[in-house]
């Protein structure tokens, strides 16, 4: 069925093509999306207002998602709530201080509505010393001095932004712009319209299938251009936006696996190491710039030198490359995450931190080769092209192909002994699709290893569980004795807690009001998330969220984990 749709409204004044939207139809507009509980009519509104938008389509389909920019562009207002509060107030009036903003958004916690709240139109006058005359306020107007404002960086750059957005609102004649105009600045328009609704109503308002906008928004990431390639071009158009050099798109995710999972679901799987780095898509031109993206399309090619130098030195055709960076010890080995976190992102002394700590692309797929978009081919194929075009082995995954659960396994053991983080485990025949954090491919992390104590104390238990020993106080074996390393209570249902009630009993050596006192005889299996050095037991070690498994009958308290291995752990997990 066809959502009703309301009749033209009596602000859109406009005729026919190259006309500008004023920003007061997109406030009103917007606000009436706001009402609109049901998504389907939500849909509807959106359609209409991308057909009224005219010329302004391609800012329309941002503002109405609150971006100003496309997604990954490289531009942000970076306009935080003290600067939008700052300006509100300046456009209120000489008796209206930042503090009164304050209170009044303490109490509604919307901008939005303490914008709308006060009376902007009164000060029309002043509008005029922003140079913009006494026209109304444009969506163009709106998205240029937004722009502007996006530019302005450095010392003063605050006071710019201020005086940029107090201009703007101070043209704010109705209570529906300040609203929406203040909500978009800090980009949360709260009107309940997502990416799935600007997709659906692209394809309702310009008759095109909505598979096509949605892959035309995959690899483009930009509203604006889908929405009015969508509208002079239709289906064709849509079909024509390709991947391009330079505008990232999101990263492919993955989900939790076993090897078992996989071999279930594919027969044969592919594996690859799981290194422990920082995700990048690497943009290279050969003859223009070579961009390094994150995985949130965050251009962070400044702090990467020498990935921008590995690809101009290895790859020769225009390419789109997926990988993680890594960092790189002086014996080969990788480094833990958080050194390349000292490098990711950096700003300020790139070149000095770079002597510091080195890093290395490890590229696994490839996503554009030589002017072919490779989305839709098999992973296998993609991975091969990516073997082709960069002449260094030692910077694309090994790969291995099998559907023997044993040899992945094998596999997982080799990542982990050469210090990776696990395996990647991922279906040969899967299309790369960006933003999808589906089941095509799975991350297996090694378990946590888990540790078999003995078990030297207890504390009764609480309410209910008063009558049995509730918490269990854990030792580690040295050569001489025991040493305690945490406690354990969770885990354990009534019927566990009797049972081991019953075999601790006979060991009780000494009781002290609520704790008791126990000679090693009962061990026990428990996870925890991590080792952390601690002063609180005697080991020097504690565990942090311990959990109960299980009762190890097998094991005697000699047969225990020794504290000796409890350090080895603690420094595996670095
Ligand atoms: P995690 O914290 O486990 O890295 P995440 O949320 O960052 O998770 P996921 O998609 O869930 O990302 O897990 C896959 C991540 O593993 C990728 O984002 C990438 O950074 C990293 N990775 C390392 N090696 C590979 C590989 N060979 N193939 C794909 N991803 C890899």
């Amino acid at each position: 069925a066809t959502p009703h749709r309301p009749p033209p409204r009596p602000l859109s004044a406009h005729s026919g093509y190259g006309h500008r939207m004023e920003f007061a139809e997109f406030a009103a507009r917007a606000a009436e999306i706001e009402a609109e509980p049901a998504d389907l009519e939500t849909v509807a509104l959106v359609a209409d207002l991308f057909e009224a938008a005219d010329a302004d389509l391609p800012i329309v389909a941002r503002f109405v998602q609150g971006r100003v920019f496309p997604a990954y562009s490289e531009r942000t207002l970076d306009v935080g709530p003290r600067l939008c509060r700052e300006a509100v107030a300046r456009a209120a009036g000489t008796n209206v201080g930042p503090g009164d903003v304050e209170d009044r958004l303490a109490e509604t916690g919307d901008i939005g509505a303490v914008a709308a709240g006060y009376d902007f139109g009164g000060q029309r006058g002043l509008g005029a010393f922003t140079d913009a005359g006494d026209d109304a306020l444009s969506v163009r107007e709106v998205y240029d001095e937004l722009a502007g404002l996006a530019a302005a960086a450095g010392s003063g750059s605050e006071d710019e932004k201020v005086a940029t957005l107090f201009g703007l609102l101070s043209r704010c004649e109705r209570d529906d712009e300040a609203r929406y105009l203040a909500r978009l600045v800090l980009a949360e328009m709260r009107i309940g319209v997502g990416e799935g609704t600007v997709r659906d109503a692209t394809a309702e308002t310009f008759d095109v299938p909505v598979d096509a906008v949605a892959r035309a928004l995959q690899v483009s990431n930009d509203y604006g251009l889908v929405a009015e390639t969508a509208r002079d071009r239709g289906a064709d158009g849509l079909d024509s936006i390709h991947l391009e050099i330079g505008r990232p798109v999101k990263a492919m995710l993955a989900q939790a696996g076993s090897v078992a999972d996989a071999v279930a679901a594919w027969e044969t799987v592919v594996a690859e190491y799981k290194y422990d780095g920082a995700r990048v898509q690497l943009h290279h031109d050969p003859d223009g710039r070579t961009g390094i993206f994150s995985r949130n399309m965050e251009d962070v090619t400044d702090a990467l030198p020498e990935v921008v130098e590995f690809a101009e030195a290895h790859l020769d055709v225009p390419a789109i490359l997926d990988g993680e960076v890594v960092a790189i010890g002086d014996d080969g080995a990788p480094l833990a995450f958080q050194e390349v976190l000292r490098r990711f992102r950096r700003k300020h002394d790139v070149e000095r931190m770079r002597e510091e700590v080195a890093v290395e692309l490890r590229a696994f797929d490839c996503l554009h080769a030589d002017g072919d978009d490779l989305l839709d081919a098999p992973l296998v194929e993609r991975h091969a092209t990516l073997t082709d075009l960069l002449d260094d082995a030692d910077a694309v995954s090994d790969l291995l192909r099998s559907d023997d659960p044993d040899e992945i396994e094998a596999f997982a053991a080799e990542a982990l002994a050469a210090g990776h983080e696990g395996v990647m485990l991922k279906d040969p025949a899967s299309a790369y699709t960006p933003g999808k954090r589906g089941k095509q491919w799975l991350k297996r992390k090694p378990d946590v290893e888990t540790l078999d104590l003995v078990v030297t104390g207890a504390e009764w238990g609480e309410g209910r569980r008063a009558e049995t020993l509730g918490t269990f106080l854990l030792s580690a074996r040295t050569d001489d004795g025991y040493e305690t390393i945490g406690k354990v209570a969770t885990g354990l249902d009534d019927e566990e807690l009797a049972d081991l009630d019953e075999r601790l009993e006979p060991h009780v050596r000494d009781e002290d009001g609520q704790t008791v006192v126990i000679d090693p005889a009962v061990v026990l299996e428990v996870g925890y998330e991590e080792i952390q050095r601690s002063p609180t037991y005697s080991s020097g070690y504690a565990l942090r969220f311990p959990r109960f498994l299980a009762v190890r009958d097998d094991k005697d308290p000699a047969d225990a984990d020794s504290l000796s291995r409890v350090e080895r752990l603690a420094e595996k997990q670095g």
